[in-house]
């Protein structure tokens, strides 16, 4: 018998979650039976998603994320003791899993891709979900071409310090919105964003100008509100957005989400084309991602900065810590 512990989400969220709105419960593990996996964690991840969802799933759920998890016991010979996986089991100590097909299809386990070396915890980041969000939401939608202005807004979170380097990568100029001045140095000095700006401090509208005045052409959305509206007004004709998330809003009452300015009138006027998505969409292709940010990681394009806190009992923590925006990079749990 396994003894496991794991985090259930026991009550809906009201604003910045709360500890008291999990509990950490400890339970037995069943032994395995055929074609079953037991998995210790090793790397966990926390997401501005995991706050997304949270209305949508009726409580008490466990809490879910993407975990990287270390093969003790199993019987499935495709992956045997000592192999590590990708699961979606979130955030637990012990977890027993199957390779099976599930209702949702970002919920089947796979092996870690051939990292050529690198570290196993970028399957939670750089060289995997968020890895892929950057890669498929920015080329597929934004098609940027070389010399084109592109906007990150989140630049210097998980997903979107991927954006702006891959960017770089397609002969773009980039331009990124962070939090704080110390992130906007590091997007410039570390991650080669020709420009970084304070979205907290100052005239957005007119530092954007200045440091766009031909326009922008593409713009990856992590935060949505007013600051997109701002980005969105000084697009050119023609010019693509790529909608990946609106963490701006997570932590606000649903019923009295903030208002923002108008955008139909640049859309209409300059063409502008607006697209959603959401990364499982692209679970098919996901292989073929993964081969190309491992090879942009290995060769150094790439740079997969990690925020990482160690101890299964400071995940809440990271959770919230990450949502106010402490992490440089992908914020992740080492247990
Ligand atoms: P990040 O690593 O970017 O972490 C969240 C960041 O959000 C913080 O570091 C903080 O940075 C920023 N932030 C917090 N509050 C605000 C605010 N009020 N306004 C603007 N920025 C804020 O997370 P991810 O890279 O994992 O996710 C980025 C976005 O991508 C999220 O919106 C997420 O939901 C979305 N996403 C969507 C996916 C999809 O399939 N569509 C898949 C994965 C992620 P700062 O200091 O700059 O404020």
């Amino acid at each position: 018998m396994v003894k496991a512990r794991k985090y259930v989400v026991k009550k809906h969220f009201q604003g910045v979650p709360k500890k008291e709105d999990f509990e950490l419960v400890e339970h037995e593990l069943p032994p395995l039976k055929d074609g079953e996996i037991l998995v210790k964690a090793e790397w966990i991840s926390v997401d501005p998603y995991l706050r997304a969802y949270n209305a949508n799933v009726p409580v008490p759920y466990d809490q879910f994320s993407y975990q990287v998890g270390l093969v003790k016991d199993s019987k499935d010979p495709n992956y045997p003791v000592g192999s590590r996986l990708v699961s979606h089991k979130g955030w637990c100590d012990y977890a027993i899993v199957k390779d099976e097909e599930m209702p949702n299809p970002a919920e089947r386990i796979y092996k870690l891709p051939d990292l050529k070396g690198l570290p196993p915890s970028l399957c939670v980041g750089a060289i995997g979900m968020p890895g892929l969000t950057a890669y498929f939401g920015f080329l597929e939608i934004c098609k940027p071409k070389a010399g084109e202005t592109v906007v990150v807004s989140g630049a210097a979170g998980a997903v979107g310090s991927l954006v702006g380097q891959i960017a770089k990568i397609q002969g773009c100029k980039v331009i990124g919105f962070a939090g704080s001045d110390d992130k906007v140095t590091w997007l410039e000095k570390e991650l080669g964003f020709d420009k970084g700006l304070n979205y907290k401090t100052g005239d957005v509208t007119k530092a954007l100008k200045e440091a766009a005045p031909k326009g922008i052409d593409c713009y990856f959305d992590n935060v949505g509100g007013e600051l997109s509206s701002i980005i969105i007004n000084q697009m050119n004709a023609k010019g693509r957005v790529s909608v990946c998330g609106s963490i701006s809003s997570y932590n606000d009452d649903p019923t009295k989400l903030p208002k923002a300015t108008l955008l139909q009138p640049a859309l209409v006027f300059k063409r502008l084309t607006i697209q959603g998505f959401i990364i499982w969409d692209y679970k098919p292709q996901w292989e073929e991602g993964l081969v190309k940010l491992v090879e942009w990681v290995k060769s150094g394009q790439l740079k997969a900065k990690e925020h990482v806190t160690e101890g299964f009992e400071n995940l809440f923590d990271a959770f919230i810590g990450m949502l106010a925006g402490e992490n440089y990079g992908k914020a992740v749990v080492k247990v």
